[in-house]
């Protein structure tokens, strides 16, 4: 790598950062070498923490001259590779100003994707996140990268953990994001919405965190089993979407991604407005013809 701090200065946001980087580094590919990105930008070590409750910590001095990384020692390596990516943030982006005692972050900390604009930790805390998730899953790779998936299948989650080295949650979201369906994926946790991620053109959901997964959908039906995607199936679009005075609802589909301990994925995906004008031979297909295709594929 040849990328120097020097290089990045005056990018003061993650996306700017982020692009200044692949600006040097074009020939980064999944999954991102995170460890020796820091160690390329100043950061003088990478250390086990030790202290019970938080996750990550940068110790630094007020002309961040070098850096050393702290990570939860019990972390899974995708969790431990977002934690470099946080802590490497923090580092890069030089108006986050210690709190006395430097940086520690806690796994709250890392799960902030969103702050009040008064609260400057919170801030700090949702840009690192942002550096993070943007730096281990740069859109520029994954856009391409996404291009082998046709039909949105909860089961691709596991590629793009394995191929990107991050955890499913930050799969999940970029899954969401850039497939090129109308995609929106929601996890759960007993029963409950605990975090949605979609597509910035989904349809407007009727449901938010908080709530209880709605009655009549997918989710709700016996048979799912533990650690594997249900098939795609047509899914009560009046259940999960917001209903606009004389609109027809579009069609919807549902899958139901059952986890450990209460969790549970649902991978929504919409029809999109574009495949309505579009004459090619899959935008003929029904949606009928389309669960038959995706079932089918899945007995396979
Ligand atoms: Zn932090």
């Amino acid at each position: 790598m040849i990328v120097t701090r020097m290089d990045i200065d005056g990018a003061g946001s993650p996306n700017a950062l982020v692009a200044k980087i692949l600006k040097f580094e074009p020939s980064l590919k999944p999954p991102i070498p995170i460890e020796e990105l820091a160690l390329q930008l100043d950061i003088k070590e990478i250390r086990p923490l030790a202290a019970d409750g938080f996750e990550g910590g940068l110790i630094t001095d007020a002309a961040r001259s070098d850096g050393f990384i702290l990570v939860n020692r019990t972390a899974a390596p995708g969790r431990r590779r977002f934690t470099i990516g946080h802590e490497l943030g923090h580092f890069l982006m030089t108006h986050h100003k210690p709190p006395p005692g430097g940086f520690q972050c806690s796994r709250a900390d890392m799960a902030r994707f969103s702050a009040k604009e008064q609260d400057g930790y919170g801030s700090m805390e949702v840009e690192a996140n942002q550096f993070s998730g943007l730096i281990l899953m740069p859109p520029p790779i994954v856009r391409r990268y996404m291009e082998r998936f046709r039909e949105p299948d909860l089961a691709h989650l596991g590629n793009v953990v394995d191929d990107f080295a991050v955890s499913k949650e930050v799969a999940a979201r970029n899954y969401a994001q850039f497939h090129d369906q109308l995609t929106a994926v929601v996890v759960v946790k007993d029963g409950r919405i605990l975090r949605i991620y979609q597509h910035p053109n989904f349809p407007r959901l009727g449901v938010e965190p908080g709530a209880k997964v709605p009655a009549h959908t997918l989710f709700h039906r016996a048979g799912h089993k533990l650690n594997v995607p249900s098939v795609v199936a047509e899914a009560g679009a009046e259940a999960w979407l917001q209903s606009d005075w004389g609109k027809p609802l579009g069609e919807l589909c549902e899958q139901v991604y059952l986890q450990q301990n209460g969790f549970a994925l649902i991978m929504l995906s919409a029809e999109t407005a574009a495949e309505d004008d579009d004459d090619d031979a899959d935008a003929e297909r029904t949606s009928k013809q389309r669960f038959q295709d995706q079932q089918s594929r899945w007995r396979n």
